[in-house]
């Protein structure tokens, strides 16, 4: 099995505007670095714009180009799963479609990679341009907070760019699980993982295809995938309640012994309608996680592939 020297993974929804400079910028690239020995895999993630037929017309005009169709959305972290699945380079660099992240850093990081020896060149966002206020508020405060939650030590304002090589994409190939937050996942397979710090640029096109509600599961992917914290604070609130309560245990006997047994409306409302607030945060918390076992215990595939467009004969991985 001949393996390119370098496969460029790219998840894709909605981005037909993006398209043609995208291939453009990355064909250059990574011929500066490994001339024609490169596959660009470009996966469309169920968009329901013109990219499934502009990466054809791609892919027709460029033997580089793999093409996979999704057989309809199934999110990011699954879009970029089947391309790292899919593709068969000896080093794989993960991108975005919208060029937030250039290209032209391949040829750096690949230096980086091979002066130091490491098998995962991870980018750091040092500014990110064009982006809302609460986008960057709220991506600062879930990294930190994810970092002190979790074992794993999943590096500060990195999103999915990176570079890797084909050791660390197998160990991290070998993660089965459904939610799948990768730049964790990547960060646990361990191994050399290095730094490369970038300025984040504005889309090329198009606007962002990660809505609140997605952050949000995004979010909770990440937390209940790396940490059992939460489970472990709802012993901790119970701990301090049952403290609380032996308290106010003590009171309401003494105030009993002193003969005003029958009072206080407010206080009791206050203690029912805390104690149910709390219960039912505890319980949500618990089904965040009950609810993933349960997705995990399906086993489904990750992703299922509708078409593929491209020079598949031949193709390593896509076994034609
Ligand atoms: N993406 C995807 N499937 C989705 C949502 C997004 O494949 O359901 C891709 C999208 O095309 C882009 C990458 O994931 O290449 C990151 O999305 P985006 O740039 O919109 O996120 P942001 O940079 O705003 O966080
Ligand atoms: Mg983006």
């Amino acid at each position: 099995m001949k393996r390119p020297k370098l496969s460029v993974v790219v998840p894709c929804y909605n981005e037909e505007g993006c398209l043609d400079m995208l291939h453009a910028r990355i064909s250059a690239a990574a011929r500066d670095v490994v001339g024609e020995d490169y596959e660009i895999v470009l996966i469309n993630d169920g968009s329901r714009d013109g990219s499934w037929s502009v990466m054809q017309r791609l892919s027709a005009a460029d033997p580089h180009l793999v093409a996979i169709n999704l057989s309809r959305n199934h999110g990011h972290q699954l879009a970029l799963t089947a391309g790292l699945d899919l593709c068969a380079g000896e080093e794989i660099l993960i991108i975005d479609a919208d060029l937030q992240d250039p290209p032209e850093l391949l040829g750096p990081m690949r230096e980086l990679m091979h002066a130091q020896g490491a098998d995962v060149i991870y980018a750091v966002r040092r500014k990110r341009e064009g982006e809302s206020l609460f986008k960057k508020l709220t991506a600062a405060v879930f990294y930190r907070m994810l970092d002190r939650i979790t074992d794993t030590p999943i590096p500060l304002d990195t999103g999915d760019f990176r570079l890797m090589t084909r050791r660390a994409l197998d160990a991290f190939l070998s993660l089965p699980e459904q939610a799948r937050f990768i730049r964790g996942m990547v960060a646990w397979v361990g191994f050399r993982q290095l730094p490369f710090v970038y300025d984040r640029h504005e889309r090329h096109a198009g606007e962002t295809k990660y809505p609140l509600g997605k952050m949000v599961r995004f979010a909770l992917d990440a937390i209940t995938g790396f940490s059992t914290a939460p489970l472990r604070f709802a012993s901790h609130v119970g701990l301090l309640l049952t403290g609380a309560s032996l308290l106010l245990m003590l009171y309401i006997l003494v105030g009993w012994l002193m003969g005003n047994a029958v009072q206080g409306w407010t206080s009791t409302m206050l203690v029912v309608v805390f104690l149910g607030a709390v219960q039912m945060f505890v319980l949500g918390m618990i089904g965040e996680y009950l609810g993933r076992l349960y997705v995990e215990s399906k086993r489904r595939p990750l992703y299922l592939v509708a078409d593929v467009a491209g020079p598949v004969k031949g193709h390593a991985s896509l076994g034609y």
